[in-house]
């Protein structure tokens, strides 16, 4: 989806400017830091922070998230590193967080250079990690994501990695359809869209932090379904894998056993 790497680097850019901007306010204020801020899109991969007297840049190159679609390629750049190595929101590898991760890296640097804490060669040293990690723990990073996925569902725009080719020639998307179908192993001969004409609204079961959620499938997507009225406080809705979802009570889950009817 190429048309979407632009408009996901604009959001990135919009996020920094409406969620991580305003919560430093104070801290700024408290610090005397009058300082101005620049957020951009950039046309190449080139994604960084860059300062001129008072005034600090933020550029989130379009060719970085088209970069990063690719999950292989996302694990070589720094961010993708930081997010499995450190277990940033909660150990998960996924495109909207390594996204929602980038945005935060870089606005680390603007708090970075403005105590003073780079030093030549030593730009991702323990003081830039620190601010890093405090971002993640005190959970400004959680709103980031938040916001990101609601703005991109509300734009349309898929916060997933791009579907690959495995080695035995299936496609992602192919492979989740299976997983669908090997959940519900006797609807065969139906298609896709009824599939998920009887997904939508069913009651499903998933693990979240080690204990179990039941939520309502609101939308099926892709490689994900979306799930919402799950009674889980500060979060708008899931986005979990059909392989990870367990139907509950439904209609679909008694053809399984033979017992109803599609
Ligand atoms: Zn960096």
């Amino acid at each position: 989806m190429p048309n979407d790497d632009f408009q996901i680097a604009a959001l990135l850019v919009n996020i920094t400017e409406t969620v991580l901007w305003p919560h430093i306010q104070p801290w700024l204020r408290a610090n005397n830091h009058c300082i101005q801020l620049r957020c951009r899109v950039g046309r190449g991969q080139a994604t960084h922070h860059t300062q001129q007297g008072q005034q600090h840049t933020l550029t989130f190159g379009r060719k970085m998230v088209a970069s990063k679609r690719c999950a292989r390629q996302a694990r070589n750049w720094t961010t993708g590193r930081e997010l499995v190595g450190r277990g940033y929101f909660s150990g998960n590898f996924g495109y909207a967080e390594l996204m929602a991760h980038t945005c935060c890296h870089e606005f680390a640097h603007l708090v970075q250079s403005l105590n003073g804490w780079y030093r030549r060669g030593s730009i991702h040293n323990a003081d830039f990690y620190r601010i890093l990690d405090q971002m993640h723990q005190g959970g400004i990073a959680d709103r980031v994501l938040q916001v990101l996925q609601l703005e991109a569902d509300r734009q349309g725009l898929q916060l997933e990695f791009a579907q690959g080719v495995t080695a035995d020639g299936e496609t992602s998307e192919n492979r989740a359809a299976q997983e669908i179908q090997w959940r519900m192993p006797v609807i065969t001969g139906i298609s896709q869209q009824q599939l998920k004409e009887q997904l939508q609204g069913q009651l499903a079961e998933f693990d979240y932090r080690g204990r179990k959620v039941q939520g309502r499938i609101t939308r099926v997507h892709r490689k994900t379904v979306r799930i919402e009225d799950h009674g889980v406080r500060g979060i708008d809705y899931f986005r979990v894998p059909p392989s990870q979802l367990q139907l509950v009570d439904s209609m679909l889950q008694r053809t399984n056993t033979g017992q109803g009817v599609l």
